[in-house]
């Protein structure tokens, strides 16, 4: 008997359980976007296979779990420290103000390599804000609402676990302030953040979506794939992104 009579059963039934499989992920996709609310879903229902592929290669990108939702509805515990904090010093790529900041080993390479752009364009990136801990957030907050009163305060600065800084990913940059945007950083932050991997959290105009008023020095190092997908099929806003991954990983091992 020739090898061809082997091989092409053995194709065939590789190519049908590859089908299979695509068909039912594709299922579980449409099932996941009923649960969510995107105004992207009928983009990503109209083209399945290449979203299934783009988010394979996000998750595969992966590999610093860079991408936990953590929001007013999902918290990390009170013990939560990222392991691979690493102190931030004075250094020939950014500037700092103040000593106390760390952040987790894969953004601070990432923030290097972003500052060092920066710089070719005339441009010091300035790190104000970095990994926060439970306990720093709470007394954090406990102030907010203090100064500015609860509403006010929920606007801006997030309880104790539900705050992006405890991840050690995010970094406010500059002022802190509104008018942060309109500085030169600000603006090449806005225009360039996105190609090094560093996403705007609270976007404007999104506040019931993410649950905190315009931010515009906040960003949080994502990975450049998940960059690109926030950017191709969920309008370019991190919250719709993470809450996808969030709920696709759920339905995923429940299955
Ligand atoms: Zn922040």
């Amino acid at each position: 008997m020739s090898k061809k009579i082997f091989i092409l059963p053995l194709l065939f039934s590789l190519f049908i359980s590859v089908s299979c499989a695509n068909t039912e992920k594709e299922q579980l996709l449409a099932s996941v976007l009923e649960t969510l609310n995107l105004p992207s879903e009928k983009l990503i229902l109209a083209n399945k296979e290449q979203f299934l592929a783009d988010m394979d290669t996000v998750l595969a990108a992966d590999k610093d779990y860079l991408l936990t939702l953590v929001d007013k509805q999902h918290y990390l515990s009170k013990d939560y420290v990222p392991e691979d904090l690493v102190p931030l010093v004075k250094n020939n790529h950014y500037a700092i103000n103040r000593n106390d900041l760390s952040l987790r080993v894969p953004v601070e390479k990432a923030l290097c390599i972003m500052s060092d752009a920066a710089a070719n364009d005339g441009i010091t990136i300035l790190v104000s804000s970095t990994f926060r801990s439970y306990d720093y957030q709470s007394k954090l907050y406990a102030r907010n609402v203090k100064q500015l009163g609860q509403a006010a305060a929920d606007r801006e600065s997030a309880k104790p676990g539900a705050s992006q800084h405890q991840l050690g990913t995010a970094i406010d940059f500059g002022s802190i302030t509104d008018d942060f945007v309109e500085t030169k950083q600000g603006k090449w932050l806005a225009k360039n953040a996105m190609k090094y991997g560093f996403s705007l959290s609270f976007p404007e105009g999104y506040e019931d979506v993410t649950g905190y008023r315009y931010e515009c020095w906040h960003y949080r190092y994502i990975g450049i794939e998940a960059c690109k997908m926030q950017q191709k099929w969920f309008g370019n806003i991190q919250q719709y992104m993470l809450e996808f991954l969030y709920a696709w990983d759920k339905a995923s091992n429940a299955q």
